[in-house]
């Protein structure tokens, strides 16, 4: 470490992650060629500081997690206050804490019906490990043991976890790991702006639908446990199914015994307009993972939500589930949880954007579909997807897929604003207390963002 450099200054905070901190989904090399590790010191309401006393714009909600916004005293008041009454005890052993306990009654009232029963972890990555066990274990007790394999779709994404990541459809994430492990398949994803062809996006979602059913047929539906997907794919590149999609795919489930899982870890705590994306998209699932919204990222929480089918049959016939983690319930995560989801009614947030800033932020970012660089945009609630393409009328892609979205991407980062690149289309998942003036305003970078393309690839 050079000893010249202080603490005050950002070359110290990027010389020692460099040398010491390996980073998720970073490539290392390339961040030290680039200059190293943009530091986040600070951040309120939907703006982030970085060391150099640059003010962002947070278009992500961080990892589309800090729903409610930044600087909630709220939150930081009720971690305080819990950790001072008893800040850790576990819930193993015929044991609980009273925020586990009123957090499981929360989410079992707000959850849509028949969801009553929560397990818990720290990550979304966990909740599907945790589904993964709890399935093949409720089979084994419903005594069709042969009901193993887990079906879900190409570029899902479902954690970093095993087995997360086997139910993740991410080809890159698969490769280095040596997965999916056995048991896990992968169909194709109602994404109609890649692979509509001349269908119509209705079309497309009931062929992405029967995919799942012919994957079914040739599998042995005596072999297949559960489907699982994101009611809006996320990372994939907020794919929004298109209308026909769900129905279809519930139909296909319950026509072959197969229990549907939703995951609700970013469609979750409001992001589409509802309080979970199931309703959104009129889907019953039997089990339902939640993570990130539930304590808007300020401390790690997940919540698998079991139905009553599962959960009737594993505790009548299931003695001890050998699964658990220390943190399982942790009474501070389960106590910001609930100050979290008590903010959230306080401030009517989902109903704001559900008919407010909502559709105000799908009215601006349509404004953005006559820009040269766009193909398409879509979104639902305060999700939204820029996709950037060579020619609208054929939704031809630009040669080097992702280049032109990593370009567009880090122009926006120039430009005060955060949006995340997926090949070449840009995402954006704001904060749910985003004002309509911050709405326009994260707008008006981003148009500036594809401007500044267009002038590089000479479009404009
Ligand atoms: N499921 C979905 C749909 C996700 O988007 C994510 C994370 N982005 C996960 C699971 C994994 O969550 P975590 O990173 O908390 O493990």
């Amino acid at each position: 470490m050079s000893t010249q450099l202080s603490r005050n200054e950002t070359a110290w905070w990027r010389e020692a992650d460099a040398k010491h901190h390996l980073h998720p989904f970073t490539d290392t090399k390339g961040l030290a060629n680039e200059g190293g590790s943009r530091i986040i010191t600070k951040a309120e309401g939907v703006w982030l500081t970085d060391s150099e006393g640059n003010r962002i714009l947070d278009g992500m909600a961080g990892l589309w997690c800090v729903n409610m916004g930044y600087g909630r005293k709220e939150l930081a008041l009720a971690a305080y206050d819990q950790m001072l009454e008893l800040p850790y005890y576990n819930t193993f052993f015929k044991t609980a804490t009273p925020p586990s306990v009123e957090l499981s009654e929360k989410l079992a009232k707000i959850t849509p019906d028949g969801l009553n029963h929560v397990f818990y972890g720290s990550s979304g990555s966990d909740a599907n490990d945790t589904i993964v066990r709890m399935v093949r274990h409720f089979w084994n007790l419903a005594r069709k043991p042969t009901k193993k394999i887990f079906i879900s779709r190409n570029n899902a994404y479902h954690g970093s976890t095993m087995a997360a990541a086997s139910l993740g459809g991410m080809a890159a994430m698969h490769g280095q790991a040596d997965l999916p492990l056995p048991g896990f398949e992968h169909v194709m994803q109602p994404y109609w702006f890649d692979l509509g062809g001349d269908l119509t996006p209705d079309e497309l979602g009931l062929k992405a639908a029967e995919a799942l059913e012919n994957r079914i047929l040739i599998l042995g539906a005596q072999n297949v446990a559960a489907f699982i997907g994101e009611p809006v794919q996320g990372a994939g590149g907020v794919i929004i199914p298109p209308e026909s999609y769900w129905p279809k795919v519930q139909e296909i489930c319950r026509k072959y015994d197969i229990l549907l899982i939703a995951d609700e870890v970013i469609c979750g705590f409001g992001r589409t307009g509802n309080w979970f994306g199931c309703e959104t998209f009129g889907i019953s699932p039997d089990i339902m993972p939640l993570a990130k919204g539930i304590s808007s990222g300020y401390l790690p929480l997940s919540a698998v939500m079991v139905g009553e089918r599962v959960a009737g049959t594993l505790i009548e016939d299931g003695g001890e589930f050998y699964h658990g983690f220390t943190y399982s319930g942790h009474p501070v995560c389960c106590a910001v949880a609930l100050a979290n989801i008590r903010l959230m009614e306080e401030e009517n947030i989902v109903e704001k954007v559900r008919s407010k800033t909502g559709p105000y932020l799908q009215a601006k970012l349509n404004e953005l579909a006559d820009h040269p660089l766009v193909g398409e945009v879509r979104g639902v609630g305060f999700l939204g997807a820029i996709e950037l393409a060579k020619d609208k009328a054929t939704r031809a892609r630009f040669a080097d897929v992702g280049t032109t979205g990593a370009l567009c991407k880090d122009y926006a980062t120039g430009n005060g604003l955060i949006m995340r690149a997926v090949g070449d289309t840009l995402v954006v998942s704001p904060p749910l207390i985003m004002s309509k003036p911050e709405i326009d305003e994260l707008f008006k970078r981003a148009r500036l963002s594809l401007d500044m393309t267009a002038k590089d690839l000479g479009v404009m």
